[in-house]
């Protein structure tokens, strides 16, 4: 089995990719759905105290679907929160779509 923290780095690595391929100009039906999935993933993801605090994260930041790039930050953001949570340094939101989809510019 994955322990929490493997099941972490490789969960964000789903979402934050999932993040960088949506639309950037969503349909209202895509917007609903991205919405949903959020609520539902914080329902059943398989750590109990992680799955509670995203749960409070959406009441008070719900996802920003309006295009990838709100996605995307928004979903930085959010990590960010945990990583601030955790103890652990915080990710430069600007760096998103470089570490995520493009590849690093050197
Ligand atoms: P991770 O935090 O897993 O990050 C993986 C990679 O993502 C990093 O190497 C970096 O390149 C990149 N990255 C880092 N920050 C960002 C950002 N803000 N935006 C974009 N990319 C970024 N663990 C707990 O102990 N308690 C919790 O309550 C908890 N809640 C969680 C909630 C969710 C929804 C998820 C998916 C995971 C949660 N975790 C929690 C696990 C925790 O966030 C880490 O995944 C785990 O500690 C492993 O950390 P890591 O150092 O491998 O990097």
């Amino acid at each position: 089995p994955l322990d929490k923290d493997e099941l972490g780095s490789k969960s964000w690595a789903f979402l934050h990719t999932m993040a960088a391929y949506y639309p950037d100009k969503p349909t209202k039906n895509q917007k609903a759905d991205m919405n949903n999935f959020f609520h539902i993933f914080s329902k059943f993801y398989p750590c109990n105290i992680c799955a509670e605090d995203l749960q409070e994260q959406l009441k008070h930041s719900p996802p920003e679907t309006g295009s990838q790039e709100k996605l995307s930050q928004w979903l930085c953001r959010i990590h960010n929160e945990v990583n601030k949570k955790l103890g652990k340094a915080e990710f430069d939101c600007t760096l998103v779509n470089q570490r995520w989809r493009d590849g690093w510019l050197d």
